[in-house]
């Protein structure tokens, strides 16, 4: 139906990217990127009002979001030429205008575009032997000067290769490595790189995807002081285990959060402050690192030992999810257990009846730092045990 309408305003258009690449190798993609040789938000216009679908147009770029009712939702983007101010005057126009667009693209297995006017209906476009690299599995830029254009392209091309098993090509990879070098990835806004970082922890295994970056170098370049070692290793893959749990009960856990607590151990304050404002960490972040790496070592003792919950709170207190997912890059899958054990116990235990109000009213305790404390040393007391009859108890902490 898109190409239908296509025909209606005189525009080709084209299925592109990613839902081509996956079509071909039989993989789900909903991620419908549509091109039009026209102006595509008068496209996306005019779909929505045949399909009463909410568009939302970006003028600046000559895209638009055609939402559906049902929440499905395409971006259409305009291939951008000189076609505009002067309109086709030979057919050949349209083709290069679509291939155009797909030379800008990052990877020959993403510059593939399928036709959807009923003319060409299903018609694969392939200008540059895509759908060979598709086929035997290779990662190739369409021009020298890729990665220089966009040098976040480097980390995307190892999370195709990742997600796909995939190699990056000879050249590709001679090209990447030089632009590595080059101090091209640092050019770029520490919140694009960001992005695509996060982009490869949510694939199915972040780990092989690090190590790939690892040995291309080019965790250097975006993490300046980090030396990854074998044991920066093991605690990276400790954590990924831990990850999922903590998931489950923080559910706005940034993986790029998580893995920098390993990743920036060590760093001296001055670094610290440089990658904090390149890739806006928050400074509490930045402390608890701090934080963490001091008592690091005994409580990665205490928790091996089992010791009780009380002792534990007395060093850990009640503390915010990086410091846990931190803390769990130390441990034994059983040191994990005891530790997820703490977190829930922490979180579910509250004290019913013995209150700051409580303390002032019986007590006649002035608010304050002694009520804090007393307060304080109930709860660790009820993390141990939960029964305690906490106004006996609080008569005799304070006889
Ligand atoms: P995913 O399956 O992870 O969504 P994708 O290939 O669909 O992968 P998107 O980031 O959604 O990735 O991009 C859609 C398409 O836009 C890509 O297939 C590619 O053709 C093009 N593209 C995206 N990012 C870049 C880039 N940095 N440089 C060049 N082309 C890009």
């Amino acid at each position: 139906l898109l190409g239908a309408y296509g025909n209606e305003l005189k525009m080709s258009v084209y299925v592109v990217g990613g839902f081509v690449r996956d079509l071909l190798l039989d993989i789900e993609n909903y991620d419908v990127d549509i091109v039009v040789e026209g102006n595509g938000i008068e496209f996306a216009k005019y779909i929505g009002q045949q399909f009463d679908a909410i568009v939302v147009p970006y003028e600046k770029f000559y895209t638009a979001s055609v939402i559906f009712r049902d929440g499905f939702k395409i971006d259409v983007a305009t291939a951008r030429t000189e076609y505009y101010e002067k309109p086709a005057e030979l057919p050949q126009v349209d083709i290069s205008t679509i291939k155009k667009d797909l030379y800008r693209r990052d990877f020959t297995i993403n510059a593939m575009a399928i036709k959807l006017n009923p003319s060409e209906y299903g018609m694969l476009y392939d200008f540059f032997n895509c759908q060979k690299d598709l086929e035997q599995g290779i990662i190739r830029i369409l021009h020298n000067l890729s990665f220089i254009e966009d040098p976040t392209r480097m980390i995307r091309g190892v999370r195709f290769e990742m997600r796909y098993n995939f190699k990056m090509e000879e050249h590709t990879l001679e090209v990447l490595k030089q632009n590595l070098e080059g101090g091209y990835l640092e050019r770029v806004t520490g919140a694009r790189i960001r992005q695509e970082i996060e982009k490869i922890l949510e694939e199915d295994n972040p780990m092989k995807a690090i190590r790939r970056m690892t040995n291309l170098n080019m965790i250097k370049h975006i993490f300046p002081k980090t030396y990854y070692t074998q044991t920066m290793d093991e605690k990276l893959a400790r954590l990924f285990k831990f990850l999922p749990k903590i998931k489950e009960r923080y559910q706005s856990v940034s993986d790029f959060y998580a893995i920098s607590t390993i990743l920036l151990e060590y760093y001296d304050k001055q670094t610290l402050e440089t990658v904090r404002a390149r890739y806006g960490y928050p400074k509490k972040f930045i402390e608890s690192i701090k934080f963490t790496e001091n008592i690091m070592l005994p409580l990665k003792e205490m928790i091996e030992l089992r010791l009780n919950f009380s002792d534990i709170y007395k060093v850990l207190g009640k503390a915010n999810p990086y410091v846990y997912l931190h803390l769990s890059a130390y441990l034994t899958d059983e040191g994990q257990s005891y530790l997820l054990q703490y977190i829930d116990t922490i979180s579910s235990t509250k004290l019913q009846t013995v209150t700051g109000k409580y303390l002032m009213g019986k007590y006649s305790l002035k608010s304050g730092p002694q009520i804090n404390e007393i307060l304080e040393k109930l709860f660790a007391m009820k993390l141990d045990n939960p029964n305690i009859d906490e106004e006996k108890v609080v008569s005799e902490i304070i006889e």
